[in-house]
This record gives C-alpha cells, sequence and structure tokens, in this order.
C-alpha cells in the first residue's frame, strides 16, 4: 500500500523592483506520487548517460561553470533529458553568474515540481520534470527579472532543440 502525503505550501516571495515592493508567490506542491514515466534503475541507466543518471536519478549536481548550456543563448525549447517533457523556453533563460542555465519561469505551469528540500543543512526548494520525477536543480527568490524567480538547472538534466526557423 503506497501512502500518499500531499502537502502544500505556499510561500511568499518578496522582491524589491526599481519600481518598489513586487510580491511573488510559489505554489509548492510536494506530493509524494508516481510519475507519469516509471523505469527501473537499470532502464534508467540503460537509457541515460553516467553524468545525467548521477544528476537526474541520484539528485546530483554537475560543477559550476562546465554546463553545455550554461552560457548558450539559442532560441529554442529546453526538454527533459529523462523523459522528453518541455521544460523551458530560451525566452525565459537569462544570463546568471551562478555557473549554471538560469530561467525566470517554467513553460507551462505543471510541467515542474516543487519540492520541499532540507538537505546539506538548507531550506531550499527542488524543481524535478513533473512526468519522471527527474531531478533538474532548484528555484531561488533572487531572480533578477518580473517573475522575482531563478530556475537554477543543471545542464545535464535538459536536451535543448533549436527553434523552427
Ligand atoms: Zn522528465
Amino acid at each position: 500500500m503506497i501512502q500518499f502525503v500531499k502537502l502544500l505550501i505556499i510561500i511568499g516571495i518578496f522582491t524589491t523592483s526599481c519600481r518598489g515592493q513586487a510580491k511573488n508567490t510559489v505554489k509548492i506542491n510536494m506530493e509524494n506520487s508516481t510519475f507519469s514515466v516509471q523505469k527501473t534503475d537499470k532502464e534508467w541507466k540503460e537509457s541515460l548517460s553516467p553524468e545525467q543518471y548521477h544528476v537526474l536519478r541520484e539528485k546530483g549536481t554537475e560543477r559550476p561553470n562546465t554546463g553545455k548550456y550554461n552560457l548558450f543563448f539559442d532560441k529554442g525549447t529546453y526538454f527533459c533529458a529523462g523523459c522528453g517533457q518541455a521544460l523551458f523556453t530560451s525566452d525565459s533563460k537569462f544570463r546568471s553568474s551562478c555557473g549554471w542555465p538560469s530561467f525566470d519561469s517554467e513553460i507551462r505551469e505543471g510541467n515542474i515540481k516543487y519540492v520541499k528540500d532540507s538537505s546539506f543543512g538548507m531550506e531550499r526548494v527542488e524543481i524535478v520534470c513533473s512526468k519522471c520525477g527527474g531531478h533538474l536543480g532548484h528555484v531561488f527568490d533572487d531572480g533578477p527579472t518580473s517573475t522575482g524567480l531563478r530556475y537554477c538547472v543543471n545542464s545535464l538534466s535538459v536536451e535543448f532543440k533549436q527553434a523552427d526557423k
């Protein structure tokens, strides 16, 4: 019997812009549910590179400034490297000094799941693909754009496809 734990946390994020105080909210849906794409560890290992497996399935983090999409700004869409679900567009990508590809929003609501992460003595919000549960990175409330959010994503978690010309 699988026990589902459903917690809905609303975190109020306050950001300051030059126009004054702006308030954004992120809904955090911590749901210990099953994902529609289910594979065994063996199947994931066969379908991913060892580096991708480590990040997506073991919540690893690529070293900063090493990812192929860190300073990459072609027009197109970023898909989950685990299951192919669309996650981000290049329009939401911004230049960040953090060392990882950074986006200010997901491609559409529901494609990313937000999970409370208390590991390493920090309170963070982990972002995972809503279809396969693959670890993408974390989201922070210090983004420089109007959304106030910074989706800090491992290049290894995503595959870029160029927009049609
Ligand atoms: Zn996925």
